[in-house]
């Protein structure tokens, strides 16, 4: 959706989130999920057109409501985005989309001459769920991957859930899903999808989500401090977190800006950048939340509970120091990188 076309909307995006969510009837990730696609909710602005920020308000919106619902709801809004950039059809009306690109031997999915899928794929998220996938799928002998969109209710498609043991991300129900020759289209060219400008763009997204949940996790100290009674050892935890929320929010913003004034550029840099500091700031603020707090939360409020469960396993999707030595390399090579 275009920055005119968002802007002739009644609310912005993370603001209907909000609404949607504040009226939402309960049930699981997928559940919530059809509501927020019912609603409209999932028609956020692309990557790079002028309200970049606006789209990571709404993700941010879904984490801080629940991290397993933001899994689905990155997932399906990501493919919307990359099948607008890519030239690829949005599918049937109220499909639910996920994103399944995660390469983890031995599972790998095969394309066939005739354009079956065939093989397994592993970490897919809602796989039971969702109605279609774009998936990532190796022509034999090639090098770069193909994209493919799947339609998953058809008898070539089996999701095995057996191996989904998670306690925290629970609900993001993820799966091994097996590829039985099911028809698959090509959604652009191969190698397209990690070479379109979006990738890095999308990757970002996944930083707000993280950014999301922290603060919800933050709040709790937020709410405490805020006590009349509030011990000095409190405030300065919440001055830590403080100073960490709003470095990850500060480089959000700058990296959103940077998308939009340049988007067609490489943003690996700026989006390793930010999913760097938003993994930090969230192990920063579980730790400064759970040590000025203690126990009560993690046992007596849910909503704590649920983020302080999900948060440290959504933030593994970070390859940490593989991506802080990425992100170093773009630093070297410039020759003053800091500036104010
Ligand atoms: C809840 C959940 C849901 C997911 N859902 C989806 C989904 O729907 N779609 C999808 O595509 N993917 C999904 N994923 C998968 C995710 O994107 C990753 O592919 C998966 O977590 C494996 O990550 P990895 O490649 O970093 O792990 P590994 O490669 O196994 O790495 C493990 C750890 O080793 C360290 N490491 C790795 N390489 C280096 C290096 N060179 N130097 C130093 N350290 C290194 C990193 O710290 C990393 O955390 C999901 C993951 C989770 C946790």
């Amino acid at each position: 959706m275009s920055a005119s076309a968002i802007a002739s909307l009644p609310q912005p995006p993370a603001q209907r989130v909000h609404a949607c969510l504040a009226g939402e009837g309960g049930g699981d990730a997928a559940q919530q999920l059809r509501r927020l696609v019912d609603a409209g909710c999932d028609r956020l602005p692309l990557p790079g057109q002028g309200a970049t920020l606006a789209r990571w308000q709404a993700l941010a919106a879904v984490a801080a409501h629940d991290l397993s619902l933001a899994k689905l709801y990155e997932g399906h809004t990501d493919a919307l985005a990359i099948l607008a950039e890519l030239g690829g059809a949005p599918g049937p009306a109220g499909a639910l989309w996920g994103t399944w690109a995660a390469e983890a031997p031995p599972a790998r999915a095969t394309l066939t001459p005739d354009g079956r899928l065939r093989g397994a794929k592993a970490w897919c998220s809602g796989a039971a769920s969702l109605t279609h996938a774009l998936v990532t799928a190796w022509r034999p002998g090639r090098e770069h991957p193909q994209l493919v969109a799947v339609a998953l209710r058809q008898p070539g498609v089996r999701v095995d859930g057996q191996g989904w043991q998670a306690v925290g991300m629970a609900g993001s129900a993820t799966a091994v899903v097996h590829f039985d020759d099911a028809p698959a289209i090509a959604v652009g060219a191969e190698g397209a999808y990690l070479d379109r400008p979006g990738f890095w763009q999308g990757g970002a997204g996944i930083a707000a989500c993280w950014w999301g949940s922290a603060c919800t996790i933050g709040q709790a100290l937020h709410r405490a401090a805020r006590q009349p009674s509030a011990p000095p050892w409190r405030q300065a935890a919440l001055g830590r977190t403080d100073v960490a929320l709003q470095s990850t929010a500060a480089l959000l913003r700058a990296a959103a800006a940077w998308i939009d004034a340049h988007p067609r550029a490489p943003a690996q840099a700026v989006a390793l950048r930010t999913r760097q500091s938003a993994e930090r700031t969230a192990r920063t603020v579980l730790d400064e939340a759970g040590q000025a707090l203690g126990a009560a939360p993690f046992c007596q409020d849910a909503a704590f509970a649920r983020h302080a469960a999900d948060l440290p396993v959504f933030i593994r999707q970070s390859h940490g120091p593989k991506d802080d030595a990425a992100l170093g390399q773009f630093a070297a090579q410039e020759e003053a990188p800091w500036t104010l």
